[in-house]
């Protein structure tokens, strides 16, 4: 396509999900005509929910998926009859393990946000301190004091059910009501304070509208109704999801184009102009390349495909991709560690039982290397809670007894289980790629994921197992398990860098604004980013920094900087 008035935009924005809402919106709401390219197709918030309010029976399947609906399916996560509409075709985007590795993804308007648990928990500067204190990766550019706005900016509008806890580690968010943790959670919480006097059980602070505000009426948003089915999409907009939140809120600005079945292939850079021009796309639907010019670029395509995109933007300047003269791109990939879990039941608190369901759960803010190094392993890793007490039915008969049962269960006994959120430390070795020979269905090359566990990881894994097991016993749990299910890296979902912030750019790709050093239109403020991991759940932080970088964006395009 030429270069005319038909392709041209202000801003382009790859990717609709987490991140890339929040740039369309704030692009958008400052007046820049913004196209984003989504790959995926098009999901319109609640009519495009196709299971949001069905009952059990009305499942062909009751939920479970058959061998025939999986056949394409193989490398999805979770499969269910009713997320079945969210599942990725395996053929869509095949990709090369040289070590294994699951790599999670949502292709459609919304990404991720569609799948996500909503758990958001903000950073510290034991977090962003965390490379220079220990000596890996590099130094972040930036602190809590740089984010600290953002992230109450991001909470205000997507608003986040939980408590101000008073936590160094865990600074407090702006928040609304939090969801009631279980009778079980509340007694480990207090056995906890009892023995571990620096180990903070708090209700998990989530993406959820508990008190709605006038800012999420304004967006068609409204209550949560503890009907835990978010994952198939809330009519209620109650959970943040772009879909129901940042690309509404921006298309009502008239100044956004969502263009899906837009696969993009790499960003144009112009060698003469010295920066980027646009972005290629294969069209997902006739496989034609068309192009799309914009002065400023943000990248949000998920970690993984950002950094993909940007290997495949090869020019005369940047033959190894985009901004890569340092050869750093795609190197330092990492993610969580949610290796380890554990249960444990209860014999007590015989006289208390659960009410009604909840989408949110407990979380153990990281206890270990907090304030100094005292492990053999470097930084540490949070713990999710949630437990409950089960029911059961006699249905040795039929008929109305049979009924009767059924419809007053008797109360079981407590259970409880943990899952570790460690942070990975990340490494040169562990790096993506782009396949000198194989290619998708789009020609685009195959991403190559070479990623593995280190002995930090194992060392972590075994540390949870351990105290664990010590915090249950003291809190008087019997029938404790704990394990390393080794699983593979990616199986967290959480993957991050290749693309890291620093200040230097011989040791880094980006800059304190999210700006590529060596091409300054272009931003990357997904997980691409990350120069470390943290233990916290990190979509928060994306969403904060993008709108911390989109807002810089606006302000030097103003200057005529960009
Ligand atoms: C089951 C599950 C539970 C999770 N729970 C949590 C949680 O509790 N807390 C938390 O913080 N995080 C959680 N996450 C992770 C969270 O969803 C992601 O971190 C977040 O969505 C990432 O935002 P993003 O914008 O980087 O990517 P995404 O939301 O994945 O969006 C990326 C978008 O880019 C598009 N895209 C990709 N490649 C291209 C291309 N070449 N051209 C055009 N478009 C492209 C994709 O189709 C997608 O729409 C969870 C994820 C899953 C799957």
């Amino acid at each position: 396509m030429p270069e005319d008035k038909k392709g041209t935009y202000d801003a382009i924005v790859i990717g609709s999900g987490a991140s890339g809402g929040w740039a369309a919106k704030e692009l958008c709401d400052k007046g820049l005509k913004t196209l984003v390219l989504e790959r995926g197709r098009n999901v319109e918030h609640v009519k495009d929910y196709p299971t949001a309010s069905k009952a059990p029976w009305e499942f062909d399947h009751r939920g479970t998926v058959s061998i025939e609906q999986r056949k394409n399916l193989q490398g999805a996560r979770n499969l269910r009859e009713e997320t079945l509409h969210w599942a990725l075709k395996d053929d869509e985007q095949p990709f090369i393990q040289e070590k294994p590795f699951r790599w999670v993804r949502g292709y459609h308007v919304g990404g991720k946000s569609l799948l996500w648990a909503r758990q958001t928990q903000r950073w510290s500067d034991y977090d962003f301190e965390g490379p220079a204190r220990d000596g890996f990766a590099v130094d972040w550019p930036i602190r809590y004091k740089d984010m600290e706005e953002w992230y109450s900016y991001v909470e205000r509008f997507a608003g986040i059910a939980g408590n101000r806890d008073g936590l160094p580690e865990l600074p407090d968010s702006i928040v609304m009501p939090a969801f009631e943790t279980s009778g079980i959670e509340n007694y480990f919480k207090e056995s906890l304070l009892k023995d571990f006097p620096d180990r903070h059980l708090i209700a998990a602070r989530c993406a959820h509208i508990t008190d709605p505000q006038e800012i999420h009426v304004e967006q068609g948003r409204s209550k949560c109704q503890n009907q835990t089915m978010c994952n198939r999409g809330c009519i209620y907009g109650a959970y943040f999801s772009s879909n129901a939140s940042t690309i509404p809120w921006a298309l009502k600005t008239g100044n956004l184009t969502i263009r899906p079945h837009s696969v993009v292939h790499s960003i144009i850079y112009d060698d003469k102009k010295g920066k980027a021009t646009g972005v290629r796309i294969i069209d997902g639907t006739t496989k034609e390349m068309i192009e799309f010019y914009a002065k400023v670029i943000f990248v949000n395509a998920s970690a993984l495909n950002s950094n993909a995109i940007l290997l495949n933007s090869t020019s005369k300047r940047f033959p190894n991709g985009l901004g890569n003269d340092s050869g750093l791109l795609g190197k330092f990939i990492s993610w969580h560690n949610y290796r380890g879990k554990a249960s444990a039941t209860f014999d007590g608190l015989k006289d208390k039982k659960t009410d009604g369901r909840s989408p949110s759960y407990s979380y153990l803010p990281r206890f270990r290397n907090v304030f100094k190094q005292e492990m053999d392993f470097l930084r540490g890793y949070a713990i999710g809670v949630a437990g409950g007490r089960g029911t059961f039915s006699n249905t040795d008969m039929i008929g109305d007894q049979l009924r009767e049962n059924l419809l007053k269960p008797e109360l079981g006994g407590w259970y409880i289980s943990t899952w570790m959120m460690g942070e990975c430390v990340p490494l040169e070795k562990n790096h993506v790629r782009l396949s000198k020979d194989l290619k998708d269905k789009y020609g685009i090359p195959q991403l190559i994921v070479s990623c593995e566990w280190s002995e930090n990881d194992d060392k972590m894994v075994t540390d949870y197992m351990e105290q664990t097991k010590l915090m249950f016993e003291k809190a008087g749990f019997i029938n404790i398990k704990a394990e390393d299910t080794q699983s593979p890296p990616g199986s967290d979902i959480h993957e991050m860098g290749g693309v890291r912030m620093g200040d230097d750019a011989k040791t880094s790709l980006l800059n304190k604004w999210n700006q590529l050093h060596h091409c300054k239109n272009v931003f990357v403020t997904d997980g691409a980013c990350m120069t470390s991991t943290g233990s916290q759940n990190p979509t928060l932080t994306y969403m904060a920094i993008t709108a911390r970088a989109a807002n810089y964006a606006i302000e030097e395009l103003k200057k005529g900087n960009l």
